[in-house]
């Protein structure tokens, strides 16, 4: 509390001449804050300071949400960002892994994000699941194994920015390799999916009676009496051979599958491109086997992923290098802006309109996925110069030049 000395002084100094009820505003603030006088002599507004606890950092990392933008509306929209930093690792000998669900992230309903380290020879153990699997490889290199529907093998190595995917129901295994193993994005068509909700190769076994496994496989049950007892999920082998030898016997006589379940993202150029920065878009005209679809965003320092919503799919994001900030405009006169950084879901429901702007020093490197086989999004720029001018300039009150100068074709990252 401030003492009435100090705001004796402040009255006897520096309100001269002020209103009565600035004063009274003075006084009242003065009361809440204390020993500010210096500066409560400059404004009279003391309704920006904060001087309850705060975590400094957090805040730091967050400032449209520690003082939003006057464009925000008062009447927010629940958050849609979720940092991996607040998920649970399930740690293991061979990697870990942690996941951001519907469960973390209310708003993402329709996709999940599950983010793994496998080491060296770190073998996320063979398994399929119930939802689709699509992934991104953040770090080192990967092999992966798979079946397609007739039985055929597919084997593969795996390296930064390569996709890959895995149908539900085809069963696949991942495999660090040499030097330092491997980091990767999965990313699930459901939201309220869990990589604790997968059939297990180790899980499977230990669950049937060995009567069963010993006729089913024709062997003797002795022979099976090693079998893991619980599941792996994530364990420590050691790294595998050359890949040509392990494509050739995983075929056998059926023959390798035709079916590529990889993609090599930097093999294509950039969809598009502009002084700002540059996006490469994924869907099932490129990657065949996927049935998901990605936008790969580079935004440079200054840039601006350009307003447009998408009409098919909500947008689940990662922000893999650098710091932005995204506006939602909502329904219902709503709209929240929020920060990111690398780490971060993001999440956007179809159909609303929203914008990333790099606030940062370096590129703004982020993904954005839809549960859809195709891509599509709508510019708002490209709309407004694509409707009747007459009736645009009636809309936004603004002059013939200002409405010639807006962009007449999609960006996607602007300046141009
Ligand atoms: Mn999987
Ligand atoms: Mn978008």
């Amino acid at each position: 509390m401030e003492n009435d000395g100090t705001k004796h002084q402040l009255s006897r100094r520096g309100f001269l001449g002020v209103g009565s009820a600035a004063l009274a505003v003075a006084a009242g603030t003065m009361a809440v804050s204390g020993g500010m006088a210096q500066e409560t002599q400059r404004s009279t507004d003391r309704s920006a300071t904060d001087p309850g606890p705060t975590n400094t950092p957090l805040s730091a990392q967050n400032p449209d949400s520690a003082w939003p933008p006057a464009t925000d509306s008062k009447s927010t929209i629940p958050t849609f960002k979720y940092p991996f930093s607040f998920a649970n690792k399930r740690t293991y000998e061979g990697g870990w892994s942690r996941e951001v669900t519907v469960r973390e992230l209310p708003v993402s309903h329709s996709m999940a994000g599950v983010n793994m380290r496998l080491t060296a020879g770190g073998v996320r153990e063979l398994h399929w699941h119930t939802a689709n699997e699509w992934a991104i490889v953040l770090y080192g290199s990967a092999r992966i194994t798979g079946i397609d529907r007739d039985g055929k093998s597919f084997v593969a190595d795996v390296k930064q920015n390569d996709l890959w995917f895995f149908p539900s129901g085809i069963p696949h295994s991942i495999q660090g390799l040499g030097p330092d193993g491997t980091e990767f994005m999965l990313v699930f068509d459901e939201g309220d999916f869990s990589e604790s909700d997968t059939v297990l190769l180790s899980d499977s076994m230990a669950h049937l009676p060995p009567e069963v496994l010993s006729k089913n496989f024709g062997v003797a049950e002795l022979a099976l009496k090693n079998l893991p007892k619980q599941e792996l999920f994530i364990f420590q082998t050691a790294v595998p051979g050359a890949l040509a030898a392990d494509q050739k016997t995983a075929a056998g006589a059926l023959g390798k599958s035709p079916t590529d379940f990889a993609f090599r993202t930097m093999e294509m150029p950039p969809t598009k491109r502009t002084k700002s920065g540059e996006v490469r878009i994924v869907d099932s005209s490129t990657f065949k086997a996927s049935n998901i679809a990605m936008a790969l965003v580079t935004v440079h320092p200054g840039g601006l992923r350009e307003l447009h919503w998408h009409p098919n799919a909500d947008e689940w994001q990662y922000y893999i290098v650098g710091k932005g900030r995204m506006t939602v405009v909502s329904t219902g006169n709503r709209a929240r802006t929020m920060d990111f950084q690398a780490g971060d879901v993001g999440y956007v429901e179809k159909t609303l309109l929203h914008y990333i702007e790099n606030t940062g020093e370096t590129d703004l490197v982020f993904l954005e996925m839809f549960k859809s086989s195709f891509y599509q999004d709508l510019s708002l720029s490209e709309w407004l110069t694509h409707t009747p001018p007459e009736l645009v300039m009636a809309h936004l009150n603004i002059d013939r030049a200002t409405l010639d100068a807006i962009p007449r074709d999609e960006q996607v990252i602007v300046p141009r």
